[in-house]
């Protein structure tokens, strides 16, 4: 998205606002995004300060995330701001330290385009999640625990139940050293060896 200054060069304090969509293609390249469901909103507020151009301004676009721990789309809104200026000639430090993210005029346009997208880029939360308390994937079977229960043990009820377990071997019917080695101890095998 290019913006025509012409309107404000050469007047200090001189300003002028723009509000447009844009297409949101550029947020598929994350892989946390799954969707884009709508145009980038974007509103603009350029001003002249007389040794730059200051670039104020919101964004927002509709999108399908992905849950990162049960991979549920889920959608929200990216809300995004800027605050930058444009330089009317590059600024060069001494030769080691560049400046790197400087936004600069060409001719009477400002590309405000990486500005928008950067934006927007940093605004996706660090980790996506349907809800605080999203009980992700099976370890086991690889369910979503989030559409209820998928019948498998967790791995951690195991070791909490391996003393219990101990206890039950201890128990009359299963305490039969023969027994217990060529059925396995289920319960079921233990019955029939009975009768
Ligand atoms: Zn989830
Ligand atoms: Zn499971």
């Amino acid at each position: 998205m290019r913006l025509n200054i012409s309107g404000i060069q050469g007047r200090k304090g001189a300003f002028f606002q723009v509000k447009r969509d844009l297409p949101g293609d550029f947020l598929n390249t994350l892989p946390e995004v799954g969707r884009v469901l709508g145009p980038v909103s974007v509103e603009l507020k350029v001003t002249n300060t007389g040794d730059a151009y200051l670039v104020t301004g919101s964004f927002s676009v509709d999108v399908e995330l992905r849950c990162s721990r049960c991979l549920d789309p889920l959608r929200t809104t990216l809300e995004a701001s800027c605050e930058e200026e444009f330089l009317k000639t590059p600024e060069y430090g001494d030769e080691e330290d560049l400046l790197e993210e400087q936004y600069v005029v060409e001719g009477n346009e400002l590309d405000v385009t990486s500005l928008i997208q950067d934006s927007l880029l940093i605004s996706l939360p660090m980790k996506v999640v349907c809800s605080p308390d999203c009980p992700g994937l099976c370890p086991t079977c690889g369910a979503s625990l989030a559409h209820g229960d998928c019948g498998c043990l967790p791995a951690d009820l195991d070791i909490r139940l391996a003393p219990l377990s101990k206890l039950l071997d201890l128990s009359p019917q299963a305490a039969t050293p023969e027994r217990r080695k060529d059925n396995g101890s289920t319960q079921e095998k233990t019955f029939q060896g009975k009768g």
